[in-house]
């Protein structure tokens, strides 16, 4: 089968959030021994991943250097970490696959993500980014161009538009790639965001697009089979964080729709991981929502909050395998 994986910021950072290129080195290599073991349970992998806290440190270091070097714009720092994380997952995924014994060309492919510039984000940028400033720091930022929000006490933020991904234009060399038989990595941090101009040439935005809900296109054009949205909790919760919380195993995309509706996943958190599994599964294939450690029973079904096209009984929880207590806050400075 056919699988894309979404990497979740845990599969890049240490456990405490930490972008230290150490942390970094230390979480790839960790998931990449799950990614090795699903090509190695024969199946077609395609990766994707997060890019919050690598961004978020591109970011303090375009506030610190302001008065020397100019910032840089939101899609280079896309364009950045894609290079980065995308040497770290070859190197890394590579050394796996070859501690298995297992031979496959690996590649990692700098990709853009086509947006609409009349999305409603650009209007009214709302996805705050980076840290808390008071505004005379904030200042030296809004004057090279930028959108920063008063948010009281904490002081100001940056805010930016987070456009939904509507095209991958890396696809065609995707395809090429996987059919030559390449593990491949793209479009990460969601894709590069570009907009198409009036006289049809492609340009950057400063914008960040949901890493999940590109995820699923990518899974959709690519013609995936299993979309596996791979983060640190094994299942979707009902109820999460309260004493009645529940694993949801496996579900229909109606049941699915309505625990949405009633608003048991957090907006910056599980809600696109929920909304991207649905797309896909509206779309024709499976979604799996599961931790890292977790893909290869995912992919098979026996763990994990998996939906499918197929009419199923009510959710049938399965017992939580262990204590969560990770919070749903995203870390203090960092995009979500
Ligand atoms: P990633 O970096 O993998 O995208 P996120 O932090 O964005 O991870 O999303 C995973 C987090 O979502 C979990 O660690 C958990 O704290 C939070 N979360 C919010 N609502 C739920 C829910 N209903 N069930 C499970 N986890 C939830
Ligand atoms: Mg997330």
């Amino acid at each position: 089968m056919r699988v894309l994986v979404a990497l979740g910021g845990n599969a890049m950072t240490g456990p405490d959030g930490s972008a230290r290129p150490q942390a970094q080195w230390e979480a790839v290599t960790g998931a990449m021994e799950h990614v090795a073991e699903l090509v190695r349970a024969g199946h077609d992998v395609v990766l994707t991943h997060g890019n919050g806290p690598q961004v978020g440190n591109i970011l303090v270091q375009n506030e610190f250097a302001a008065h020397v070097v100019p910032p840089l714009p939101l899609d280079w720092c896309g364009a950045q970490t894609q290079g980065t994380i995308g040497y770290l997952i070859l190197v890394a995924l590579e050394s796996a696959l070859a501690g298995r014994g297992v031979e496959r060309p690996v590649a990692a492919i700098v990709s853009r993500t086509l947006v609409d510039s009349a999305d409603p984000g650009f209007a009214r940028p709302s996805k705050p980014i980076g840290r808390y400033l008071p505004l005379a720091l904030a200042q030296k930022l809004i004057d090279h161009g930028e959108t920063w929000e008063d948010r009281g006490a904490k002081g100001w933020r940056r805010v930016v538009a987070s456009p939904e991904p509507l095209e991958m234009l890396e696809a065609h060399t995707l395809r090429t790639l996987l059919d030559a038989g390449y593990l491949v990595t793209a479009a990460g941090g969601g894709g590069i965001p570009v907009v198409r101009t009036p006289d049809g040439r492609l340009v950057g935005v400063d914008a960040v697009i949901d890493k999940d809900l590109t995820a699923a296109l990518l899974a959709e054009r690519l013609h995936a089979d299993v979309l596996v949205l791979a983060t640190d909790v094994e299942h979707a919760m009902i109820g999460y964080g309260s004493p009645h919380a529940r694993p949801i195993g496996r579900v229909s995309v109606g049941e699915m729709e309505q625990y949405a509706a009633q608003g048991h996943f957090a907006s910056g958190s599980m809600g696109p991981k929920v909304e991207a599994a649905l797309r896909f599964v509206r779309a024709g294939g499976r979604s799996v929502i599961t931790a890292v450690h977790q893909i290869t029973a995912g992919v098979a079904g026996a763990v994990g909050t998996v939906i499918d096209g197929a009419p199923t009984s009510p959710a049938r929880p399965t017992p939580p395998e262990r204590e969560d207590s990770h919070g749903d806050t995203p870390i203090e400075g960092q995009p979500a």
